[in-house]
């Protein structure tokens, strides 16, 4: 957008350029065009689209045709295949028209691109292929136009290093696991930063805002930076058809949070996927720098994570504490694996202060928010409902936090004297 605003002058020629190809479309299309616009309302006026006078009518042409409802004129949708990249944080995407719309995966086409621009490949072989895996309507294009969320291959049909979906999908589609109908609440927390310096919004250049406290779920110029991308985004999540169920600004400034869920099984790591993609794209819009960064500032200052609401039938059902206090126990006794499959960089974050245990030490407790497992009073109460795991950093892949949280809690099972020995250490009578 702030490019837009502040067009250069070889901008401002080309346009006039594609303007004049414009104007030399045959009269019968431009009649066409003409009339089916103005009968829809979409233009005032017929002369705006030929006529490039100032700069500003420059940026309203642009605008139109960027706006332009396309779909009286041809059945054809544009489809934004969106895959994660090298990084295995980073998200990609490219668009490629369909004939007509869809309105499930199955009916895509596979796709492939070049592995070896995302560090997802070598150069003499560089295919990856796209699997459309769930399908989105596009918040920016409207219509008829999608988002498609991807997995990613070889050619031989192997699940690339990077695909994490690939093994959750394994696991969410074991019976075991599908009878027990498991949900997911994810907690995805962001901070935004200032595109030049790449500080955190509303900061002061070279400098730091007054100590936590006045900011989280805050309001006024002073206390709440970049609401307006916050609620961009959440209007463009539940247009997209992503199961968004909230936001708030969080305890450190420019830090916000979104939750999706609770959704069942592989949905929940999708819905992530797709909103942080949103997010990207609107934050690219409005000029400022998206960061799932854990601890984006050393110091006194909350670092940003992804804590994962949990739930199985079982523990929503009568007698479910007891189910979740099985689930913590086995939780415990995996918990090297679960720190080492929860983002990078996690170690700058679970320090044990500013709302979190320490990394080294698994802990669970009712209403705590210094455990590595949390169970809400609610939920003590009624004797049945949910776990939250407070140790996800931000970045985390939730495929893999998702598929880890079943496969520990539904599919592994502890030695006798294991499970015994961490019964008392953890006073969980199971
Ligand atoms: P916190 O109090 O930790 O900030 P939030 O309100 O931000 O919690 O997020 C809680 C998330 O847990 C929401 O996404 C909500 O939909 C989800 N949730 C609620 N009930 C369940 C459940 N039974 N199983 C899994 N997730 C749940
Ligand atoms: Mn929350
Ligand atoms: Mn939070
Ligand atoms: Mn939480």
């Amino acid at each position: 957008m702030a490019q837009i605003l502040a067009p250069s002058v070889q901008w401002q020629t080309r346009l006039t350029k594609n303007a004049m190809e414009t104007s030399s479309m045959t009269s019968k299309m431009w009649n066409s065009v003409s009339f089916k616009q103005s009968k829809k309302g979409a233009f005032k006026s017929s002369t705006k689209f030929r006529i490039c006078a100032s700069s500003s009518g420059t940026i309203n042409r642009v605008e139109d045709l960027l706006n332009l409802d396309v779909t009286p004129y041809t059945d054809k949708i544009i489809a934004e295949y969106i895959w994660i990249g090298g990084s295995g944080t980073d998200v990609r995407s490219k668009s490629r028209t369909l004939s007509k719309p869809v309105e499930h995966p199955s009916e895509l086409p596979k796709w492939n691109y070049d592995g070896s621009s995302t560090g997802q490949a070598p150069g003499e072989d560089s295919e990856v292929i796209l699997y459309p895996q769930a399908i989105f309507k596009d918040p920016f294009r409207g219509g008829n136009n999608i988002l498609v969320i991807c997995d990613t291959y070889t050619p031989q049909g192997v699940p690339i290093p990077t695909n994490k979906r690939a093994k959750a999908a394994e696991i969410f589609s074991d019976p075991k696991v599908v009878a027990q109908v498991p949900w997911f609440g994810i907690e995805q927390e962001y901070t935004l930063l200032q595109q030049d310096v790449k500080w955190p919004l509303g900061w002061p250049v070279g400098g730091y805002p007054g100590p936590q406290g006045p900011y989280y779920c805050g309001a006024g110029a002073d206390k709440s930076f970049g609401r307006d991308i916050s609620d961009a985004h959440y209007k463009a999540c539940l247009y997209a058809g992503i199961n968004i169920s909230g936001t708030n600004g969080e305890v450190m400034p420019g830090q916000w949070e979104f939750q999706v869920g609770p959704s069942v099984g592989i949905e929940a790591g999708g819905h992530i996927w797709c909103a942080r993609y949103l997010l990207e794209r609107i934050t690219e819009q409005a000029g400022v720098v998206l960061t799932l960064d854990p601890k984006p500032i050393e110091g006194d200052w909350n670092g940003a994570g992804c804590h994962t609401n949990y739930s199985t039938l079982s523990m929503r059902e009568e007698g479910g504490f007891e189910v979740i206090k099985k689930a913590i126990l086995n939780l415990s006794l995996r918990h090297a694996d679960h720190i080492s499959a929860y983002g990078e960089g996690n170690e700058r974050r679970l320090t044990g202060k500013h709302e979190t245990a320490s990394i080294n030490t698994f802990s669970w407790g009712v209403a705590n928010r210094g455990c590595s497992i949390r169970v809400g009073r609610d939920t003590e109460k009624a004797g049945k409902g949910y776990l939250e795991d407070r140790r996800p950093a931000s970045n985390m892949d939730p495929y893999t936090v998702t598929g880890l949280l079943a496969e520990t809690t539904l599919l592994w099972e502890p030695t006798l004297e294991a499970e015994a020995l961490a019964a008392q250490k953890l006073a969980l009578n199971v």
